[in-house]
């Protein structure tokens, strides 16, 4: 069964509020094995509303529409749905009723403009909505199956595991699983990480994912089977592969982060850091991590504005590492000393060092310091210096 998801109102279109239901309908369509082919977002205006839908149900077996339910003007999920399908739209006294009680309920009267929410488009089957007042419908039309939820993301969650799920599996067989287990790498480009597992990445089941986030990567193996034991299988033989192939660059389950902060723990050690800029970004990337406040045993920030020679970048982040580490009495010292000054071409290299009982080792890395998302890749490389020491 392929699927895709519309979700509805101009305040998604523009950004002024964030799309959340069609990340929780896209992680769980993924989950029952229905593939997910295309999320679209429509503004409200009821010819491209009926446009949308219309070109989704030439190409998919399953709509999951959300958003514009309401009872103002701007909601025409309904009529759009009932064009799109070629279906009238019907009256149902048992649907005023229950719109007109729950509002009885509060201590409201219904307002004239709910008893809109009391059509449907004919032959839809009706999923009542005890969460709020629009009551949500699914038309099972030839050409496909149309699910129409509330935009309000607690109704529409509330619905969807509830009432959809439930028709999906029971109505239409939909037992088929998905897993998708998630691994982390560091300490190599995205391009190389990609190509140790090309020939992974270009197979349909599992399929492999790779994605940049805070300057480490998520690779994402997705297996679709019949059964989770199947799918566990599938996903553990290609895990093993990927483990084999990228060494020690695969951190594992958890993030890089989690990983060394806790090494740091089990070891029983604490780490002190120097820093010769005022981004502090090996601190930022500790305190915002969960546990690193515990094994940080203090932080110097020292920047200089004076340009550097490769040998004076080099002593600063060694002495740095081993001045905070004797100063702090932690178990390790991190030192971090970029080249170059702020703003200037050559502010593009980073030197860190680790002082630990054996001695202090460093290593240089490039990255535009200009550009302030990239201070994640100094933290990142000084957490994955410490994973691969302890
Ligand atoms: P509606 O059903 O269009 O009247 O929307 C009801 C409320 O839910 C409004 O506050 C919308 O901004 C919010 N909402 C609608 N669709 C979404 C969505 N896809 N993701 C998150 N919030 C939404
Ligand atoms: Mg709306």
């Amino acid at each position: 069964m392929n699927a895709e998801i519309i979700a509805i109102g101009s305040e998604l279109l523009l950004g002024e509020t964030i799309d959340t239901n069609s990340a929780f309908l896209a992680r769980q369509l993924t989950s029952i094995g229905i593939n997910l082919f295309r999320k679209t977002v429509v503004g409200d205006n009821q010819g491209r509303i009926v446009a949308t839908i219309n070109e989704a149900m030439d190409r998919a077996d399953l709509l999951i529409c959300t958003g514009g339910l309401g009872p103002t003007v701007d909601d025409m999920t309904r009529p759009a749905v009932a064009t799109a399908t070629g279906r009238p739209l019907e009256f149902h006294q048992h649907l005023l009723e229950q719109i007109e009680a729950r509002f009885r309920s509060f201590g409201r009267t219904m307002s004239p403009s709910n008893r809109q929410q009391a059509y449907v488009p004919q032959g839809a089957r009706i999923v009542e909505n005890p969460r709020g007042t629009a009551p949500s419908f699914i038309v099972e039309d030839e050409r496909a199956t149309v699910v129409v939820l509330p935009g309000v993301p607690s109704e529409m969650r509330y619905l969807w595991e509830n009432a959809i799920l439930p028709y999906l599996r029971d109505e239409r067989g939909q037992t088929s699983v998905i897993l998708v287990k998630t691994l982390h790498a560091a300490g190599q480009g995205e391009s190389v990480i990609g190509e140790m597992v090309a020939d992974l990445m270009a197979q349909d089941n599992p399929t492999l994912g790779i994605s940049a986030k805070r300057a480490q990567y998520e690779l994402r193996i997705g297996a679709k089977a019949n059964s989770r034991e199947e799918a566990e299988a599938m996903v553990a033989q290609t895990e093993a592969i990927i483990r084999e192939r990228l060494g020690q660059y695969l951190i594992g389950s958890e993030r890089l982060d989690e990983v060394a902060v806790q090494l740091l723990k089990d070891h029983g050690m604490t780490v002190a850091l120097w820093e010769g800029d005022s981004r502090a970004p090996v601190y930022h990337t500790l305190m915002t991590a969960a546990g690193g406040p515990g094994v940080l045993a203090g932080s110097i920030t020292e920047p200089t504005r004076e340009p550097l020679n490769d040998d004076a970048i080099a002593a600063r982040a060694r002495e740095g590492a081993i001045f905070a580490r004797d100063h702090f009495g932690s178990s390790l010292g991190v030192g971090v000393q970029p080249a170059g000054t702020p703003g200037s071409d050559n502010f593009t290299q980073v030197t860190v060092a680790l002082a630990h009982a054996d001695g202090v080792h460093e290593w240089t890395r490039g990255y535009d310091l200009n550009i302030e998302d990239n201070w994640q890749f100094v933290g990142t490389t000084a957490l994955d210096g410490i994973r691969t020491y302890l």
